[in-house]
């Protein structure tokens, strides 16, 4: 009963008679050699065999899971994923999870990890939490390692002559100190570690700047992992990530520190997705990471073309609301994989309508104000305001809609009532599911509701093409999906907006914007549908590996900070026997 018990606990007692890898391998018709195990209960699957021996298959349904502007809570995106895949396994549907491996920075803070919850999750919950098969460790390595030389070969240029650099076979990049673009990563979150200065001490110390820390799964390694269609095209993408400019404002590149090769060695096997398993034993793919407000966010492009050819139904997750997630699987990731979804989904909770509605806004790690276990339809039918917002971006990409009303146990059948009404009237499909009380037989009106709506024509077209001008492109997305009136630059950004547009290298470079994911705007506070705001876009990077131009809108940080009261507090291990308590 999850009213009784923790997510822990739960996943702990599904765990005592979960599939091995090995049957789930069988289950799918693998053959032996694409299963990698790490254990019995996780194992990686070789993309590339699975992908040459089911070439000529056709693509089951391709199903991708959104939300409304969440509260900072979350709104159960993960949870629906999972309940939905247990619902259409319980409908006897072939079907396969892809979902993104949760960062250490939430997990060890607020929100906590990204299993689902309830009778709703992906297991086994400790290494899925706790660091999986290492592809996070593998990317801040290989990140890491690209930072390790150029700090080396700043140090190297400072103390040497062009004859000592020559007689090493380098020549001077004269890279400009205040143009470094890199930082380093580590995946918790840790604000300390925003603005730092390295290299003090001694001239053989390094070379001393400025320098800074990002969380590991906003790196442009993870990007080219989320998006990567091989090996091949990995590499190559590793090799275009510009790191610095030089003193004439020429850009310095992984490939001119000689780094690239050796940054793609250490994502070799994190390029396989991860095999695991819902709580009901549906096979489940976790792949890439989180934070669509700060990254891509999707899970990988290659788990979902192994998902697709594995299972009749590939139910992937992009993350936070429609407004973030789902504009960036809509315009950057299928317009990398080519593939077309066949229907989005877009989690509600009654909680989140409330709060778009005017309740007061929840405080993670503080009782929930009483507001939110109080019948109020006029709350949510004003929240509703937000949802049909996200619902008409979801008919923008021209794909079909499903509205999952993510039930809690305090929402009453008036407060429910009224989004059905809301949503059926904007000719949007609504299930109400209740996965996270009953698992997949709570969540079967949801996956009856996404097996219809995928047996319908679609028209999936992008929002810009790319011959857009960057500047057009942005002010499409702020004035089509956030509902704003328009764009404002500030000096940095408009220079570097010049520099972009006058570049051809950039034309194809797709627009991954970085926004706050509690508002439609960028300012966190603004909840329903803000009307009459400008979006204020603050910087621009260039991620040229990814293939991304990134603007970055008001005041939101590459750099979360741990709260005062975060989950690690209450995380322990049971010494006998080694169980990991307290995860959720
Ligand atoms: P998201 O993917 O949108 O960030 P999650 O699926 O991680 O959200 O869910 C956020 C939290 O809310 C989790 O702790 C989860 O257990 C809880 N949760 C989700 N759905 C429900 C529900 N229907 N009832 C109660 N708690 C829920």
């Amino acid at each position: 009963d999850p009213t009784k018990h923790a997510d822990w606990e739960i996943a702990e007692e599904a765990e005592s008679r979960m599939k091995t890898v090995y049957q789930l391998a069988e289950e799918l018709g693998m053959e032996k050699e694409e299963l990698l195990p790490h254990g019995h209960y996780v194992a990686k699957l070789d993309y590339r065999k699975i992908l040459d021996r089911l070439k000529d298959k056709p693509d089951g349904k391709y199903v991708d899971v959104t939300a409304i502007s969440p509260t900072p809570l979350g709104e159960g995106k993960s949870t629906c994923a999972m309940g939905l895949v247990q619902g259409l396994g319980k409908r006897g549907k072939s079907v396969i999870g892809a979902i993104r491996q949760p960062s250490g920075g939430p997990t060890m803070n607020i929100k906590g990890s990204a299993a689902g919850g309830g009778l709703a999750q992906c297991i086994p919950l400790t290494p899925f939490s706790l660091g999986l098969t290492g592809d996070i460790n593998a990317i801040m390595n290989a990140h890491n390692l690209g930072m390790v030389a150029l700090t080396s070969r700043m140090q190297h240029e400072a103390n040497y002559t062009d004859e000592i650099l020559a007689k090493r076979g380098l020549k001077r990049l004269d890279i400009h100190p205040k143009k470094v673009e890199f930082g380093w990563i580590i995946d918790f979150c840790a604000q300390a570690l925003r603005n730092i200065t390295i290299g003090l001490g001694g001239k053989m110390d390094g070379f001393t700047m400025q320098s800074k820390f990002a969380i590991a799964v906003s790196s442009e390694i993870m990007a080219i992992l989320s998006i990567a269609t091989d090996l091949k095209d990995m590499r190559e993408r590793i090799g275009r990530i510009v790191v610095a400019y030089d003193k004439q404002d020429r850009p310095i590149t992984t490939a001119d520190l000689e780094v690239d090769g050796a940054m793609t060695a250490w994502m070799v096997d994190a390029i396989n997705p991860n095999l695991m398993q819902t709580l009901e034993g549906q096979p489940v793919l976790v792949h890439a990471g989180p934070f669509a407000n700060i990254a891509i966010g999707q899970s990988s492009v290659i788990a979902d073309r192994v998902g697709l050819k594995l299972a009749d139904y590939n139910v992937t997750e992009s993350g936070f609301g429609a407004d973030i997630g789902f504009e960036k699987f809509w315009n950057l990731k299928c317009r990398y994989s080519g593939l077309k979804p066949n229907c989005a989904v877009v989690v509600a909770t009654i909680r989140a309508l409330k709060c778009h509605g005017g309740a007061p806004i929840p405080v993670p790690g503080k009782p929930m104000p009483e507001e939110y276990t109080k019948e109020n339809v006029g709350w949510v039918e004003e929240g509703c305001k937000n949802l049909l917002h996200h619902i008409e971006t979801v008919k923008k990409a021209g794909i079909n809609p499903v509205v999952c009303i993510n039930a809690f146990y305090t929402d009453t059948d008036n407060e429910i009532k009224a989004v059905r009404r809301l949503c059926e009237a904007a000719g949007a499909r609504v299930a109400l599911s209740r996965h996270w009380e009953h698992g997949g037989e709570g969540a079967l009106e949801f996956a009856d509701a996404v097996v219809d709506a995928c047996e319908e024509p679609n028209d999936f077209k992008f929002l810009y093409d790319l011959d857009t001008p960057l500047s057009k492109r942005i002010e499409l997305i702020v004035k089509e999906v956030y509902g704003g009136d328009g764009v404002s630059y500030s000096p940095e950004a408009a220079a570097k907006l010049k520099r972009i547009e006058a570049d051809p290298d950039m034309k194809e470079m797709g627009t991954c914007m970085v926004k706050t994911h509690l508002s439609l705007s960028h300012d966190p506070n603004l909840k329903g549908v803000p009307k009459g705001w400008t979006l204020p876009i603050r910087d621009i990077l260039t991620y040229k590996g990814a293939g991304f131009v990134v603007p970055v809108a008001g005041a939101i940080s590459l750099m979360p900070g741990t709260a005062s009261d975060p989950a690690y507090r209450r995380i322990d291990v049971d010494v006998d026997t080694g169980r990991v308590k307290g995860l959720f």
